[in-house]
Parts: C-alpha cells; sequence; structure tokens
C-alpha cells in the first residue's frame, strides 16, 4: 500500500512515523517549505533556538506524546515551568497565577471567599463533570453563575490562555470541551512543561525514524498542487513530478488550505461546512539577550493588554548561548477590521504595548538584545475551538482522503490535537489495512 501524506508539520510527521513502523506500507511525506515542522519549525540564530511557535506541553503527564514515546520509542526531556513563578499582571498588581489549588490560594486576583469558590468550582469540574458538559458554552455555564465577576473573568483569562484565544471568545467554548479539557489538566501534576531543545527534538526524531525505512520518501520544497481519482487510485501533481499514483492520501496541513487545494474538485461541497472556519492569529515578539537582563517570574500574563511574556530560557536553558536569556512575548489579536489601515495601526499599538511590558520588566533589554524577531501574524491554532467552528473529523463523508492536524477531531488542543489526530488517521489506515489482510486469509 501507497499512501501520501500531505504536509510535513507535527501532524503528518506523527502519522507517517507510525506508519513507516509498519512492514508493507509505503508512502512519501510532502511538504512545500524547504525545511520540516510547519508551524512548530525551529531555526538557530547566533546561538539561540528560536521556535516558530513556543513549545509549552499542557499536562504531559496525561498528554498524547507520553503514548507516541511510547510506541514510537522516541526520546525526550521536558522541564516543569515554575508554576510559583508564572504571574498575572491586572491594573500594574503582580499576583501568582491559579494554575492549582497552591496558587489558587496564594492569588490576588480574588479574595478569600472567591478563592474557596473557585477551588470549589474547579472541584466540581473534576469531581462532576457532567454539569459543565450540559452548557452550550462557558459564557451560558457563567451567565447562569452567581459567582463574583472576578471568578468569571478568570475563567476567561484561564480558558484564553490554555486555548489561545481572546478572554472573549472563551465565553464561546463549548462546555463540554471545557469540562474534558480541565479534567484532564487539574489532575495533572505537570500543568506546563517545555520539551528540553524545542520541538525540533520532536521532529528530528520522527523524520529519522521515516527516513530509516528505506520504502518511505520525506520531499521537501514539493508542494501538491492536484489530486484527483482514477480506478480506485490517487493521482497527486507535484509542482516537480507529474501524475504519482497512492492508494490512500492523508492531508496534514490546515483546513483552510486543504479546502483551497479542493476548491475545484469533486470533493468541494463535502468541506463546505469548514471552509470558514476562524484561525487564532496572534502578534509574536522574540528576543534573545547577551545576559540574564532580569529573571523577576518565568512567565507574566498582562490581562488588561491580553499579552504575555514567557521567559522561555528559565526553563529551557538549551535554547540560549551560555548565559543567554531567550523571552517570547505573546499578543493575542482581535480579527475584525474596517480596513487594512486600522489593522496596521492596532498592529503597531500591540507591539508599542508588548515592548512597555518588556521595559516595565527587563530594563535595558534594548542594549542586551542580540536577536529579535517580531511576527505580525502567526497562527497558532488553524481553527479556534470554539462552538461557532466546527474541527474536521479525521474521516469525512463524501470524500475519500484521511485529515490530520490542529484544526481535526482529536484529544487536547494545539500541538496535542495535532499529534492526536495524527495518531489517530495512522491507526485507522493500519487497522484497516489488516482487516483486509485477514479477509483475504480466510
Ligand atoms: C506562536 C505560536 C505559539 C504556539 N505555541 C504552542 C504551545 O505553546 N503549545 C502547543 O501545544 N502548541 C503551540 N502552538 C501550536 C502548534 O505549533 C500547532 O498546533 C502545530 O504546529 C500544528 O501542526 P500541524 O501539523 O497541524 O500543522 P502545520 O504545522 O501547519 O503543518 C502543515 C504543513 O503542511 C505544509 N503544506 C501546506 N500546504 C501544502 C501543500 N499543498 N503541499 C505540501 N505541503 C503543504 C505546510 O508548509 C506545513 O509545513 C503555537 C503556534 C504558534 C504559531
Amino acid at each position: 500500500m501507497r499512501i501520501a501524506i500531505v504536509g510535513g508539520g507535527l501532524a503528518g510527521l506523527t502519522a507517517a512515523a507510525y506508519l513507516s513502523d509498519r512492514p508493507g506500507v509505503q508512502g512519501t511525506v510532502f511538504e512545500r517549505s524547504p525545511q520540516l515542522g510547519g508551524r512548530a519549525f525551529t531555526y538557530e540564530k547566533s546561538g539561540f533556538t528560536l521556535n516558530f511557535g513556543a513549545h509549552a506541553v499542557y499536562g504531559i503527564d496525561r498528554h498524547t506524546l507520553l503514548n507516541m514515546e511510547n510506541e514510537l520509542k522516541l526520546r525526550f526531556h521536558s522541564k516543569q515551568v515554575d508554576k510559583r513563578s508564572v504571574v498575572y499582571a491586572k491594573h500594574g498588581q503582580l499576583t501568582p497565577a491559579p494554575l492549582d489549588f497552591v496558587n489558587i490560594m496564594k492569588t490576588g486576583v480574588l479574595t478569600t471567599m472567591e478563592k474557596f469558590r473557585f477551588v470549589a468550582e474547579i472541584a466540581a469540574v473534576i469531581t462532576n463533570i457532567h454539569h459543565l458538559k450540559n452548557y452550550p458554552t462557558l459564557g451560558e455555564y457563567l451567565n447562569q453563575s452567581n459567582a463574583s465577576p472576578d471568578v468569571k473573568e478568570l475563567w476567561e483569562h484561564l480558558v484564553s490562555s490554555n486555548f489561545f484565544i481572546t478572554p472573549e471568545e472563551a465565553r464561546k467554548v463549548s462546555g463540554e470541551v471545557i469540562a474534558e479539557y480541565y479534567h484532564n489538566l487539574f489532575l495533572s501534576q505537570k500543568p506546563v512543561n517545555y520539551i528540553l531543545g524545542s520541538w525540533s527534538t520532536i521532529t528530528n526524531q520522527l523524520a529519522d525514524k521515516i527516513s530509516r525505512n528505506e520504502d518511505w520518501e520525506i520531499a521537501v520544497k514539493e508542494p501538491v498542487e492536484s489530486i484527483s481519482m482514477e480506478n480506485d487510485k490517487f493521482i497527486l501533481n507535484t509542482k516537480t513530478r507529474e501524475s504519482l499514483v497512492f492508494d490512500q492520501v492523508i492531508f496534514a496541513m490546515p483546513v483552510q488550505q486543504i479546502v483551497k487545494l479542493l476548491e475545484t474538485s469533486p470533493w468541494s461541497s463535502a468541506l463546505e461546512p469548514y471552509k470558514n472556519n476562524t484561525s487564532t492569529e496572534v502578534l509574536v515578539y522574540d528576543v534573545g539577550f547577551s545576559k540574564v537582563v532580569n529573571r523577576p517570574f518565568h512567565y507574566i500574563s498582562d490581562m488588561n493588554n491580553k499579552l504575555f511574556i514567557s521567559d522561555v530560557s528559565a526553563t529551557d536553558h538549551t535554547v540560549v548561548p551560555d548565559g543567554g536569556q531567550l523571552l517570547q512575548g505573546i499578543a493575542y489579536l482581535n480579527d475584525d477590521f474596517a480596513d487594512e489601515n486600522e489593522k496596521k495601526q492596532y498592529l503597531e499599538s500591540k507591539t508599542l504595548q508588548m515592548e512597555a511590558l518588556f521595559d516595565a520588566y527587563y530594563p535595558d533589554w534594548r542594549e542586551h538584545t542580540v536577536v529579535k524577531r517580531v511576527s505580525k501574524k502567526a497562527m497558532v491554532a488553524s481553527v479556534k475551538n470554539i462552538q461557532s467552528n466546527k474541527l474536521l473529523p479525521v474521516q469525512l463523508a463524501g470524500t475519500p482522503f484521511f485529515f490530520c492536524g490542529d484544526g481535526c477531531e482529536g484529544k487536547g488542543e494545539l500541538a496535542e490535537r495535532a499529534f492526536s489526530s495524527g495518531r489517530k488517521v495512522a491507526q485507522t489506515i493500519l487497522a484497516n489495512t489488516s482487516q483486509t489482510r485477514e479477509l483475504s486469509y480466510s
């Protein structure tokens, strides 16, 4: 069986690594960029390891990466972000973020009564998951709740940081999704970890595994341009080759790009309900310093301006040269603008707000800056997991393909959904293949 995987990001590489583990399965991973990794692409500059996206893993002890580590024999280390050094800033006041029960009791965002109330709410989520599950959205749950406005704001803020959406959008996440996510996260002993050495630690191992099987090819700089079907086989045309024949095709790219690629194909109507899905876009401001300028905390979230800064090197020392410091600032962006000019001004104002946050906590940072990268339109989640969006199932009625990626149905959010849907697709194909073999022997 020959399988084409379109996209060499976390999802495509995961699917390929599982499939290439099985004898008799051949395949090609097509990646349009010169390098693998997609939005988890990592590169070195002046001794700093810059990630296109951060490499935080939420609840690693209950994460899909744990299955992959065992099943694919991946070897990586991770380190927990020091929970006591994660702070929220509200109206200029700093307070520990309510990541667990100890931090909740310390946080200054809530009054003592509200702290108990919040702990009770979280305990209820853990013990009585069905309660929140019954609400169409977090917003509707909060509307009927008699909790104080601060407790409600905290819920929005927590969901905003875990789901990478604005606090307003947090209200639109379905009750079922919230209940499941926080059930998992609050039971985790390790709420936030960094993969040491960044995502490339994982992508390099997945790519090595695939390359060790000579029946598999990784084709970079080779975008797939069209797909058709003849006699139950898929015919792919890429930028450099024509009429490549495969038995199965897996799309491992953002849904919006799949819709575009299949726009004029017979399958476009099946994708119609997914066409208007919205993604989360952020402004990313990475800065590497020649020395540790200041380390008042490891993560700060500015609740008023919806920005946060992670001192990545406080947890992952491998991403900096000796003595250096690497910060990643992220600002959530609104996406409703009257015109391009308004958008430009908004992005300028967000950049200035971010620089003001650096100024406040990292004095003289500009003098020690060795590397700087500002990306004004980074796509974090290709599909925001809010009620008005529809995640793409890994198999869609009306199409003969498989789908995986962070816009697909799967466990967790963000990168975990890319990993879990990639794994699911591979396992489904392998299970179907075994069944076909058994049937042909019987
Ligand atoms: C700033 C930022 C911070 C983030 N922080 C975190 C975090 O802390 N924790 C976390 O879990 N996640 C985080 N993420 C999200 C995470 O990076 C993504 O969820 C994940 O990388 C998505 O992987 P994917 O394989 O689904 O998609 P992608 O990475 O988008 O991969 C799709 C690939 O398909 C390729 N492609 C597209 N079209 C074609 C074509 N026609 N032919 C061939 N190839 C094609 C693309 O070039 C790309 O390489 C962050 C993302 C960003 C941007």
